[in-house]
């Protein structure tokens, strides 16, 4: 008897986790949700609470679980460098034994599997824009390294079971992605600026703002991740949007945007923190036929009204 496709969302409570799961219901498929609730919540899925083709597990990832599922989007993990440092030992286990679970799992249920990645792999890097050929320029004992590390062993637990079991790995590397759902203490740029310009606070600039990001909206990148799982490739792929801006000058618009009336406040540089960051996307535009459409601009005004509603202002 043929059954529906199942897909199992680890992190599924997240911000881009909630996304993806949205998609995949919107497609009419099964969706199983896995979660720990450490940075997620169970408001982002009230909309399908009560779908009978809709399941949420409160589970750990760093524990196994046995699950018939045919496709495993494996996104638990903070990600926000405030979140997965504060237990940074807790971090590098989610990320190996999770991955470590994950890929175990879809070994024994032949389910495919695909990997959040993060542009962390490439550290501070030295080449600039990244491709997906650069090996990196990762500090193996800094504060970001939890993070950074543990996604690049993470990646390399996925290809050696490529290479050992034959199971069907796919790697995105995510670039700097925000949009709503993003928690307001969440502590990214993005988000940090918007909520600090909407209080109508001062907007904090880390070092002089001179370090650069490229940042991708969420429905853009959840697009993206779809387009990877329904192809052949195993990546890694980069999934990001090539528009490059100085920090400073995303506070710029930032305030511009919220009417804001207060000088920046600028604060110290967090330790390792990279000084500029651009994905080549070729591969993902080749590969996936895959280009991210929303600008910064439509994709600031979308996120602003988010927190507006968010804030209760
Ligand atoms: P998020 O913090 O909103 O979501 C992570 C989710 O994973 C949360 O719901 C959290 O509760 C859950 N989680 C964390 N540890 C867990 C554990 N041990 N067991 C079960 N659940 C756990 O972050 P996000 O921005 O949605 O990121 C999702 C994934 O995408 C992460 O793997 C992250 O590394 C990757 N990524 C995100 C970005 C980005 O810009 N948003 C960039 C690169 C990579
Ligand atoms: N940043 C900043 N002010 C803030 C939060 C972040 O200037 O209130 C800077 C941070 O130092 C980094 C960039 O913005 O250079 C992006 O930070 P984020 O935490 O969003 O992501 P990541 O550093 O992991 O790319």
């Amino acid at each position: 008897m043929s059954r529906n496709t199942i897909n199992l969302v680890t992190g599924g409570a997240g911000f881009l986790g909630s996304h993806l799961v949205d998609k995949l219901m919107g497609k009419d498929e099964e969706v199983i949700c896995l979660d720990n609730y450490f940075t997620g919540r169970k408001s982002n899925l009230y909309n399908w609470m009560n779908n009978p083709k809709f399941e949420l597990i409160r589970h750990d990832v760093t524990k196994p679980i046995t699950l018939e599922v045919d496709k495993i989007w494996h996104l638990a993990c903070p990600a926000s460098p405030i979140h997965y440092q504060y237990n940074p030992i807790k971090t590098a286990k989610t990320s190996f034994l999770g991955t470590y679970n994950m890929l175990g799992l879809a070994k024994r249920v032949e389910a495919k599997i695909l990997l959040a990645s993060t542009s962390e792999v490439y550290g501070n890097p030295e080449i600039h824009p990244q491709p997906e050929t650069y090996f990196g320029n990762v500090n193996t004992i800094g504060i970001r390294s939890c993070y950074d590390e543990g996604k690049r062993i993470a990646e390399t637990l996925c290809f050696d079971y490529k290479r050992n079991h034959g199971v069907d790995i796919k790697i995105a590397r995510i670039f700097n992605t925000y949009g709503p759902r993003m928690l307001p203490n969440d502590g990214r740029v993005i988000s940090n600026l918007i909520v600090q310009a909407l209080l109508k606070r001062p907007l904090t600039i880390y070092g002089r703002g001179d370090q650069t990001r490229s940042f991708c909206y969420v429905d853009d990148l959840i697009n993206g991740l779809i387009k990877l799982m329904d192809s052949k490739e195993n990546g890694p792929i980069n999934l990001g949007n090539p528009e490059e801006f100085k920090i400073i000058d995303l506070a710029k618009i930032i305030r511009e945007k919220t009417n804001l009336d207060k000088e920046f406040i600028f604060k110290r540089l967090p330790m390792d923190d990279p000084m500029q960051r651009k994905p080549v996307i070729t591969k993902a535009n080749e590969k996936l036929d895959w280009n991210p459409l929303i600008s910064l601009d439509e994709g600031l005004n979308k996120t602003i009204s988010y927190f507006v509603e968010e804030l209760n202002l």
